[in-house]
C-alpha cells in the first residue's frame, strides 16, 4: 500500500534520511522507533510531501507520490497527524486520521441545519461537527418551510440536517412551490431526533433525490456523534475510541451476545467533567462487530428499534406517558383516565390526548367545556413544549386493562413506542 525505496531527504544541506526503505501493507500498523534526531518525523514529512525526497521512491497504492504537493497527496487518501494531535487537539489520533480522509471532499459541502437551535443538542452538535470538517453551515433552524426551500436553492445546500418528518414536510413544500427537487444541489441528509424506519427513509430519498443517513446520540452522553451510518447503511458505526458499547438484557442486566437485541449501554472513554459509566440509554438495539464493506473497523449498532421504558418521542420531545397525568390533573383537579395518541399528519408528528370526562369535569355548558380544553392544551404546551390535540371522551371508553389498552397508541408506523 505504501512503499519507500532508498529515500534520501535533506533540510537544506543537512542530509537527514539516508536511504530509508519500508513497506506498509493494507491493514498493517507500523511504528517507527528511534532516538531523537533519527529521522522519524522527517520520514513522515517526506511521505506527506512536506519535505521533498531528493532521491528514492515513495509509492502509495502503486502510484509514485514523491514530488507531489501535500494537498494532492491528501487527496489520494493519505493523511498525517502531527505530533501532539495538532490538527484537532481534542480528538484522538484515530479520529484525526479518519477526518483527514474526508477533508477535501467535504469542504465543498454546505450543511443546512434545520433542527431547533434550543436546548436540543442536535442542532449545535451537528453544526459544530460540520464546521470541524470544513463544511459551510447554514443554521436555518426549524420552521418557515418556504424559507428553508429558498435557502436550499440559494445557498446550494448539499446536506440537510433535520428530523425525518421535517424532511418530508420540506419535500411537500418544495412540490407546492413548484420547485423541481432535481435542480437542487442536495446530495444527502443526516436525520435523527425521532424514531424512523426504512419506509420513511425510502420516501425521503424518492422525494428529495438524496441519500438519507441515520445517526445516533443522546444528550446525556454528548448529543449527536455517538454513532452514524456509513455509505453501506447497514447499522451505525460507533465512535469506539470514545465509547464502550454493551447490549444488556434490560430486566436482568446480563450482557447479551452480539446480534441479540437489548438495551444499549454506553461508557464514555474520553469525556471530561461529566463522564458516564455503563449509562443505560433505554434504547433497544443490537451490536455487530463483523467487518463492514466500507473498511471501517468500528462495530455497528442496529438502528434503534424502540425503547425499553415507555418513553415516546414526538417532534423530538421525550415524553414519559405517565408524566402527562399530573399535568392534566393540575387543570382538572382530579386524576384523569387518559390515553396518548401519536400519529402523523402531513408527515408531521402530532400528539393527541384522549381524556375521559369524569363527574368532576362534567359541564352542562359547552363553552365551559371548551375553556377546559383550552386550559389543558396550554398547560401541556407550557410543560412539555408541544401543543397537543385534546379529545374529551365518555367515561369508561378508555379501557384500563394494560394488555389491551396501552396508555399510548402510536400510529406513526415506525418502531412501536409501547
Ligand atoms: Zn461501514
Amino acid at each position: 500500500m505504501l512503499r519507500l525505496r532508498s529515500v534520501h531527504s535533506y533540510y537544506s544541506n543537512a542530509h537527514v534520511l539516508k536511504g530509508i526503505s519500508l513497506h506498509v501493507r493494507p491493514g498493517e500498523l507500523i511504528a517507527l522507533i528511534g532516538a531523537n534526531g533519527a529521522g522519524k518525523t522527517t520520514t513522515l514529512k517526506t511521505i506527506s510531501g512536506l519535505v521533498k525526497a531528493r532521491r528514492g521512491e515513495v509509492g502509495f497504492r502503486g502510484a509514485d507520490i514523491a514530488g507531489l504537493a501535500p494537498n494532492k497527496i491528501v487527496r489520494q487518501g493519505l493523511s498525517h497527524v502531527p505530533e501532539g494531535r495538532q490538527i484537532f487537539a481534542k480528538m484522538t489520533v484515530w479520529a484525526n486520521l479518519e477526518l483527514g480522509g474526508y477533508l477535501l471532499r467535504d469542504r465543498e459541502d454546505v450543511v443546512q441545519v434545520a433542527f431547533n437551535y434550543g436546548l436540543f443538542t442536535g442542532a449545535f452538535g451537528l453544526h459544530y461537527g460540520a464546521e470541524q470538517i470544513g463544511a459551510s453551515v447554514v443554521p436555518s433552524s426549524v420552521g418557515n418551510t418556504r424559507r428553508q426551500v429558498r435557502i436550499l436553492k440559494d445557498y446550494r445546500t448539499t446536506t440537510l440536517v433535520c428530523t425525518p418528518s421535517y424532511a418530508l414536510r420540506i419535500a411537500e413544500v418544495i412540490k407546492q412551490m413548484g420547485v423541481d427537487p432535481k435542480i437542487l444541489a442536495l446530495k444527502q441528509g443526516l436525520f435523527g431526533g425521532e424514531p424512523w424506519g426504512e419506509e420513511v427513509r425510502q420516501a425521503i430519498e424518492e422525494r428529495l433525490y438524496i441519500k438519507a443517513y441515520d445517526n445516533y446520540g443522546l444528550s446525556e452522553v454528548m448529543g449527536p456523534g455517538v454513532a452514524g451510518e456509513c455509505p453501506n447503511r447497514a447499522g451505525m458505526h460507533v465512535a469506539e475510541d470514545h465509547f464502550i458499547t454493551e447490549i444488556i438484557d434490560p430486566d436482568t442486566g446480563e450482557v447479551l451476545q452480539n446480534g441479540t437485541t437489548g438495551e444499549l449501554v454506553l461508557t464514555t472513554v474520553t469525556k471530561e467533567a461529566f463522564p458516564v459509566i455503563r449509562f443505560r440509554t433505554g434504547d433497544l438495539a443490537s451490536l455487530d462487530d463483523s467487518p463492514c464493506p466500507c473498511g471501517r473497523t468500528l462495530a455497528r449498532i442496529s438502528r434503534i428499534s424502540g425503547r425499553c421504558d415507555d418513553i415516546i418521542i414526538v417532534k423530538g420531545v421525550n415524553i414519559y406517558p405517565g408524566a402527562v397525568g399530573p399535568i392534566l390533573e393540575a387543570v382538572t383537579g382530579v386524576a384523569p383516565v387518559y390515553q396518548l395518541v401519536v400519529g402523523l399528519e402531513n408527515d408531521q408528528d402530532f400528539l393527541g390526548i384522549r381524556i375521559e370526562v369524569s363527574e368532576a369535569m362534567f359541564f352542562d355548558k359547552m363553552e365551559r367545556q371548551r375553556a377546559m380544553v383550552d386550559r389543558l392544551r396550554k398547560k401541556v404546551r407550557d410543560t412539555l413544549g408541544i401543543t397537543p390535540r385534546i379529545w374529551l371522551v365518555e367515561a369508561g371508553s378508555i379501557r384500563q386493562d394494560e394488555e389491551t389498552a396501552p396508555m399510548v397508541v402510536d400510529r406513526r408506523g415506525g418502531p412501536e413506542a409501547s
